[in-house]
């Protein structure tokens, strides 16, 4: 590590320069829906010339788990291995799907940050209108940083993350008394957001099916649908939930890492044609990832993440929003304190559950039993074998595995399973990936 410093050293400086350059020129010409950022860094060409490919195309939504691809092209990882990453910034969930289908060949991504089972159901044309895309999940970018915010109208609802204890029987009084039942939107239907408040409302005995109407709503008409009273709760990736506490519109009910601690967030996953066309340059994604990943974790790097992130180019969003939420600064509950602990906030490397970065089977495949849960893909995921057979296909650890020995990490970083074992929620409830029926069986309310 020590002979890299020369050269780390001179790209610090490369990067301060250029990107004045990239701020004074703005951002070239991109599609509808997408701005690009492309990376500063100077490539390092001994490494570059090694790979197959030196360009690949991402794209990402500006919220927290992207954290790591941003700071990756910025801090020059990604550069250091050889890479030049095009990070794009999404203006939805459909669009990242709709340019993924097209490919960077076709004025697209080849992949890039995603909820689950979004390459799953990528892969198998379920919510591209039946074209199979197939894609490669290769890394977790990010566990727990997401939560539900509720907003001030029902402030005195109290709702936290246990709705049985603090809350019980409110949404069926809410509907006798407004005339409608209560709202929650998420961003992007059937992924994480809406897996999140359905697992949330599901074990506080609330059927999100029946008691509740859950709605696709973009972020920023949240804010506004709850300042206005049309909408009373939103299930999203920080810093949105932060935004929304920070702007007195509404307060936090419940974190995910309160759901489940160490949960899996979102992924990355890359077009399964560039990475076999590419297997040595998406290691090199990889590599750059994984340190970008423990940079990111590190108490002394926040400040400067925050800082990295807050600017126009990537997620526009004050610099003490940000702070707050990289260093696990909650204010939890409608008369909650604020209160920091980082296990509590967004992980990005390692954990009481071992490394974060590494795709588990067993956990990207709790996202398809939770879509058999709630009838989410009928006809593409009906049975526990079709679940595991599309996880199957999709992920690969193989790379992560050769990344993490090229970088010659610690034995204790490089995981020996592909399953992390049973995993337990807040309500009790235990999934193991050995039995997901016996998960199944164990939820009271389903689709
Ligand atoms: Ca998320």
């Amino acid at each position: 590590m020590a002979k890299r410093r020369p050269f780390l050293a001179l790209l610090a400086g490369a990067l301060t320069s250029s990107l004045v350059l990239t701020g004074c020129l703005g951002n070239p010409p991109s599609r509808p829906g997408t701005t690009s950022s492309g990376s500063s860094a100077t490539l390092n060409a001994q490494a570059a010339s090694k790979l197959e490919t030196t360009t690949i195309s991402l794209g990402f939504v500006p919220i927290l788990e992207a954290a790591p691809l941003v700071v990756g092209v910025e801090k020059g990882f990604f550069a250091r291995h050889g890479l030049d990453v095009k990070l794009s910034k999404q203006s939805s969930w459909s669009t990242a799907r709709d340019n993924v289908v097209l490919g960077s060949g076709g004025g697209g991504i080849d992949g890039g940050q995603w909820q689950l089972p979004m390459p799953q159901m990528i892969s198998e044309g379920a919510i591209t209108n039946g074209k199979k895309v197939p894609m490669t999940i290769l890394a977790m970018l990010m566990s727990q940083g997401n939560g539900i915010a509720a907003a001030n109208t029902v402030k005195n609802a109290n709702l936290s993350v246990n709705l049985k204890e603090s809350s019980p029987n409110f949404f069926a009084a809410f509907s006798g008394k407004e005339g409608r039942k209560f709202r929650a939107s998420y961003t992007f239907p059937k992924a994480n957001q809406d897996i999140w408040i359905r697992y949330w409302l599901a074990a506080g005995g609330v059927n999100p099916n029946k008691d509740v109407e859950l709605l696709t709503v973009p972020a920023p008409e949240t804010l506004q649908g709850m300042k206005n009273g049309t909408m009373e709760a939103f299930s999203t990736g920080d810093p949105w939930p932060s935004r929304i506490a920070k702007d007195n519109v509404g307060y936090l009910a419940a974190t995910t890492a309160q759901i489940w601690k160490v949960h899996p967030e979102e992924y990355l996953a890359v077009r399964s044609d560039w990475v076999e066309k590419n297997p040595k340059a998406a290691v090199a994604l990889l590599k750059g990832l994984i340190e970008a990943q423990m940079w990111l974790d590190k108490p002394e790097n926040k400040d400067e993440a925050a800082q990295i992130l807050s600017s126009r180019k990537w997620y526009n969003v004050p610099v003490s929003v940000l702070q707050q939420s990289l260093k696990g600064q909650y204010k939890i509950g409608a008369n909650g304190t604020p209160e920091t602990d980082p296990k509590m906030g967004p992980l990005y490397w390692s954990s009481d559950r071992g490394v974060i970065s590494y795709p588990y089977k067993s956990l990207t495949l709790w996202f398809l039993i939770e879509s058999l849960r709630w009838k989410f893909y009928p006809g593409t995921v009906d049975t526990i074998q079709q679940a595991e057979a599309i996880n199957n296909r999709v992920v690969r650890d193989d790379l992560w595995l050769q990344a993490a020995k090229e970088l010659g990490l610690p034995a204790k970083d490089i995981p020996t399973s592909p399953s992390r074992g049973k995993e337990t929620f807040f309500d009790g409830t235990v999934y193991d990936p050995a039995n997901p029926q016996a998960y199944l069986d164990s939820l009271k309310i389903k689709g």
